[in-house]
């Protein structure tokens, strides 16, 4: 048994509000009825033409909300919670199978976010990862920060001077155009994320970003 599983199986407190959760959810059935009336039905936007697929809309009403819940996903936990979430997801896709059915018929490739480097799977990664898994899908975590660990050590005029992502050189021989390829990450924001990785994977003309959450507006930074 895992720490996390060990845990929760005596309490399990909600990241939100601390009020008591059972152990299968990561929510408490108060919030989680908060974050269900924020649930999209449809595509949460397209960006330059890619669909973004978003379970969440993280309204700067319920900014602190939504700040709290992605940080709890962030620290980890069970891979359960992951499984639900990428439920969620697969679900939401087959309901708006229209009007790009001939994309979602193709095989499909699931890419998550660029992580750390080497040790577990993140939390993009583990989404991903329970993605592929519910879906019969090839996971390819194939993307890696072009600088590494070290971005946090440069100034923002470095960090926004070109591409930030890259494609593993030794993974780039497994890239098919036929392919529909899905770029998990936990929150779209500026989409700048995705549009590096569309560009790293070669420009594949079957794309689509899927995350958790959408958070289009973003707040003046302090
Ligand atoms: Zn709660």
């Amino acid at each position: 048994m895992e720490f996390w599983e060990q845990i929760s199986s005596f309490v399990r407190v909600c990241p939100i509000c601390y009020g008591k959760s059972d152990r299968h959810r990561i929510l408490c059935p108060r919030c989680a009825r908060f974050a269900e009336e924020t649930r999209y039905r449809q595509w949460a936007r397209y960006q330059n033409g890619i669909p973004i697929l978003s379970l969440f809309e993280w309204t700067e009403r319920a900014h602190n909300f939504f700040k709290a819940y992605a940080s709890a996903l962030k620290g980890g936990g069970p891979a359960p919670f992951y499984q639900t979430l990428a439920a969620d997801l697969l679900t939401l896709r087959t309901q708006l199978r229209k009007p790009l059915e001939k994309t979602i018929r193709r095989p499909w490739v699931i890419v998550p976010a660029p992580g750390h480097v080497g040790g577990q799977r993140d939390h993009a990664e583990e989404l991903a990862w329970q993605i592929a898994q519910l879906a019969g899908a090839k996971y390819l975590p194939c993307l890696e920060r072009a600088y590494g660990g070290a971005q946090k050590k440069r100034n923002l005029a470095q960090r926004w001077s070109g591409s930030s992502i890259r494609i593993h050189e030794r993974r780039k021989s497994e890239l098919d155009g036929e392919m529909l390829y899905i770029f998990v990450d936990d929150v779209v924001t500026t989409g700048s994320t995705a549009a590096y990785a569309h560009i790293s994977l070669g420009h594949p003309p079957h794309f689509e970003i899927w995350t958790l959450f959408n958070r289009p507006r973003l707040r003046a930074l302090n």
